[in-house]
């Protein structure tokens, strides 16, 4: 039997409606920017598989150092006991997040990050003897599928049959240049009605929603306002954190920084499931207490697994390195070559870049998950491309170690796509 028909009788995929999508595609090796399926075919990862492996898969430098910690220490439970890769890599990442973030607690994944977050703010208020039990989410926002970070999600299709049991939010509108008053007028009303602990966001970029920008201005506004008014700030950077957006973080681009940071995803290189959530001096002070249950008393099995640490330091040391930082800005500066290349197409509503995401909205109205995403799904897939659009929107986030001859194959398969729609 093949690997796909022995997938289909046990599997359960991720977002998959198997009724109408029961193939899936089986990937046996991934080497650079590329992965291969069964019969050979590769594929560029045009994504970097959900923006993780930015320094290639199985990147040497990252198994090298996976390799070692596995032989030196292979997991220990973090309750109690500490090891060498957690504590480097605090240190390591003190370098680089916004200077009022002091302490790190480590998870999973990206849900937990941001789970861990939430908690933190409603236990930083509770703690004071204060009950506040309203988040602030900004419209179109996704901060992933456990309960806390799906409340503040503001995407429909994947929150619809948990409505009636999700936390309290309030949600406001993406701020814009035209829009900013009246959104800051609409959270001061949100600030005076509600008893609200945190404002969540994701930093400049909306990931899920279709690579929406706003700017840093609009939401330095917001955050200032919450800030002022004693709500704490969580910066959901899982997709933007690590040089995304041309900066280390998304947050980098603002005057305030958030109180509360989250990060997954590119964290491991793409190498292990682990996360963090760091924060201010002033947020975990607040858990310091005679009391034993004043603690924050979360956790999980795998928190500061020592092979994502390990991976993690790896990668923070290619991240500003000569080599990657020129990557970085190579594929920034064709990105925008490739806007003015693609704004005018007539199939094109709106183009844009920021660092190394690029995206490209089609003027053709479409479901997140209807007929016009798998046409150009297939397509890409056929011309050796792994682009997922969203709705009618085609992205891309490459590896930074994409050569010239890929990157340009990026954006000539899409200039094609557009052909076929
Ligand atoms: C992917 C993502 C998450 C969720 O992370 P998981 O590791 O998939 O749980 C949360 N927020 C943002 C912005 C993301 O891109």
């Amino acid at each position: 039997m093949s690997l796909r028909s022995r997938d289909q009788k046990h599997i359960w995929h991720p977002l998959t409606q198997h009724q109408l999508y029961p193939e899936t595609l089986p990937i046996v090796k991934a080497e650079g920017v590329f992965f291969y399926d069964e019969n050979g075919k590769r594929y560029i990862d045009g994504i970097s598989s959900w923006y993780t492996s930015m320094y290639g898969h199985g990147n040497a430098k990252i198994t090298a150092a996976v390799a070692k910690q596995m032989q030196t220490l292979d997991f220990v439970m973090f309750s109690g006991f500490t090891h060498a890769p957690a504590v480097e890599l605090s240190e390591k990442l003190m370098e680089i997040l916004p200077e009022n973030q002091a302490k790190i607690f480590f998870n999973d994944n990206g849900s937990t990050a941001i789970e861990a977050a939430i908690k933190m703010a409603l236990q930083y208020y509770y703690n004071r003897g204060e009950k506040r039990d309203t988040l602030i989410a900004l419209e179109d926002g996704f901060h992933g599928d456990t309960f806390g970070a799906m409340s503040a999600s503001g995407i429909s299709s994947y929150n619809g049959p948990f409505e009636d049991f999700l936390l309290k939010v309030e949600r406001i509108p993406v701020p814009t240049h035209d829009n900013r008053d009246e959104v800051l007028d609409q959270l001061e009303t949100v600030l005076q009605n509600n008893s609200c602990a945190a404002f969540i966001f994701e930093p400049l970029v909306q990931g899920a929603a279709g690579m929406k920008f706003h700017g840093a201005k609009e939401l330095d506004l917001l955050i200032k306002k919450c800030q002022d008014a004693a709500v704490l700030c969580i910066a959901d950077e899982i997709m933007t954190g690590f040089g995304k957006t041309g900066k280390n973080f998304a947050s980098d681009h603002l005057t305030n920084p958030p109180d509360i940071l989250c990060l997954g995803k590119a964290l491991t290189a793409g190498m292990f499931p682990l996360s963090i959530t760091s924060c201010s001096q002033k947020v975990f002070d607040a858990f310091l207490s005679n009391e034993v249950t004043k603690g924050f008393f979360h956790a999980h099995t795998f928190s500061a697994h020592p092979l994502g640490c390990a991976s993690a330091i790896a990668g923070l040391d290619l991240l500003n390195s000569v080599e990657i930082l020129g990557k970085r800005q190579h594929i920034a500066e064709n990105h925008k070559k490739f806007v003015e290349r693609i704004t005018h197409h007539e199939k094109v509503s709106n183009a844009r870049c920021k660092g190394v995401i690029l995206a490209v909205d089609l003027n053709i109205k479409a479901h997140r998950y209807g007929n016009l995403r798998d046409t150009l799904y297939h397509f890409f897939m056929d011309h050796g491309v792994n682009l997922r659009p969203l709705g009618n929107t085609i992205y891309t986030i490459p590896p930074y170690v994409i050569g010239e001859e890929e990157l340009q194959h990026i954006y000539d398969t899409i200039e094609k796509a557009l052909d076929i729609v």
